[in-house]
């Protein structure tokens, strides 16, 4: 009987994989340069780390989080981001008492029960920085500034992509802003979903983060959470938008950004791009100043943001041709006969421990069709064959040039470095 996979949750085939691997590399080594280290967290959490960090109320928690009790009856939930268990990790290890700016990056699996499509994914992989510990708005401006980089890095381009900004104030602006959106689309609550006419009474806020069609009409017209903040929320933002600025870094002010997550305060913001249809931001972020209170640890500001890599690998691989069919291997070894076949597997096993990639056939295929998968995997093919044996050598041909050399295979086993560049 044959088990298939879960819906929405993909696999990465080996053709693929390289295209995964360098983007990694490549948003390691950004991390690495802005001063950042990796923190690995469990792919399981306390659900309810989520519910009170994230937010009960929201659509990640209420409707996509995967929960399921442990056989002692635990409720366990597969994380559906990362932020809530980096802090939860900042807490329990009492990083914050180093008293110093925590600056952490994460990469690894998150799991949202979403609707399938085209760069949304049951199982997607994020990258992420959290910088926790200090309330400078040139921290914000900082963490987009990497943001803008790793997409330069990766050849993005800046034509295609643009920065949304917002800021959705503090605990204290909350209550007013939400009277405020109460109050608006309490007017029009005949042209929202059920699901909104429910949020008007638990929290309005989320309203502006639903997807039907008449909801997001009327969220264009609702009262600005930029409107609604106190002076030193105005005074944050005015100097991320100054920082912005002095780092060249275009914006455009988006009032109806507030992001999906409860945890948020001040600055919110996306990176998006133009070539990515309905699922358009690379990456979301923002500040969240409660979070690490929330969570049982002093008051400690922080801003971070968290990118998927679906929609990274979506756009490197329309734009080049990628993964193109430059060989895998150094060497792949053709032997011809038994007593070939046992001196090369000697041969394989000293050419790998000397750091070159080689292979063979187990397939019993006949030297020509063994020497055609060598011209598809190799640079190089060795063929040791009866004759070869008689006189310790083996034959070397350089795939590309067709160049064909017989070497010593004493020599060659000791030093096969000397042979093939
Ligand atoms: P969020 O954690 O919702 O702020 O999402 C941050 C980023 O993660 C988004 O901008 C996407 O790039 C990516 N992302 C979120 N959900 C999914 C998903 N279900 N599938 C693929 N990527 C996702």
């Amino acid at each position: 009987m044959r088990v298939e996979g879960v819906r929405g949750m993909r696999d990465i085939l080996p053709e693929e994989t390289p295209l995964w691997q360098s983007l990694e590399a490549e948003i390691r080594e950004a991390f690495a340069h802005w001063g950042y280290r990796e923190i690995r967290v469990p792919v399981v959490e306390r659900a309810e780390l989520f519910s009170r960090g994230v937010g009960e109320e929201t659509e990640v928690v209420d409707k996509q989080m995967y929960v399921f009790p442990d056989r002692k009856g635990l409720e366990l939930a597969l994380r559906p981001e990362a932020t809530a268990p980096v802090v939860r990790a900042y807490v329990e290890h009492g990083l914050h008492a180093r008293g110093d700016l925590a600056k952490l990056y994460y990469l690894g699996p998150m799991f949202r029960y979403e609707k399938p499509q085209l760069g949304r994914q049951r199982q997607f992989h994020q990258y992420g920085v959290e910088a926790i510990g200090s309330p400078d708005p040139a921290l914000d401006a900082e963490v987009m500034d990497l943001a803008w980089h790793l997409m330069e890095r990766l050849e993005l381009g800046r034509e295609g992509l643009f920065l949304r900004l917002n800021s959705i104030g503090c605990r204290e602006d909350r209550p007013a802003y939400r009277e405020a959106l109460r109050g608006y689309f309490a007017a029009h609550a005949d042209a929202l979903c059920p699901e909104c006419q429910r949020r008007l009474e638990t929290n309005p806020l989320r309203i502006l983060d639903c997807k039907e069609e008449g909801c997001r009409a009327l969220s264009r017209d609702a009262p600005r959470s930029a409107d609604h903040l106190c002076p030193d929320c105005r005074a944050h933002f005015a100097d991320v938008e100054a920082h912005l600025a002095d780092l060249g870094l275009a914006h455009e002010l988006d009032p109806t950004l507030v992001r999906g997550l409860d945890y948020y305060t001040r600055t919110v913001f996306e990176l998006c791009s133009r070539d990515l249809g309905a699922q358009d931001a690379l990456l979301g972020g923002g500040r969240y100043n409660g979070l690490v209170e929330l969570l049982g640890g002093p008051p400690t500001p922080a801003v971070g943001f968290a990118g998927g890599m679906e929609r990274l690998v979506i756009l490197l691989s329309s734009r080049s041709g990628a993964g193109g069919s430059v060989p895998d291997l150094d060497l792949y070894l053709v032997p011809i006969g038994n007593e070939a076949k046992r001196e090369g597997a000697k041969v394989l096993s000293a050419l790998r421990r000397a750091g070159i990639s080689a292979d063979t056939d187990y397939m019993s295929r006949s030297l020509r069709k063994a020497m055609q998968v060598a011209g598809r995997s190799a640079r190089y093919a060795a063929i040791l064959g009866p004759d070869e044996l008689a006189r310790g050598q083996i034959k070397l041909k350089d795939l590309a040039s067709g160049e064909e050399t017989a070497v010593g295979l004493a020599q060659f086993t000791a030093d096969p470095r000397a042979f093939i560049r």
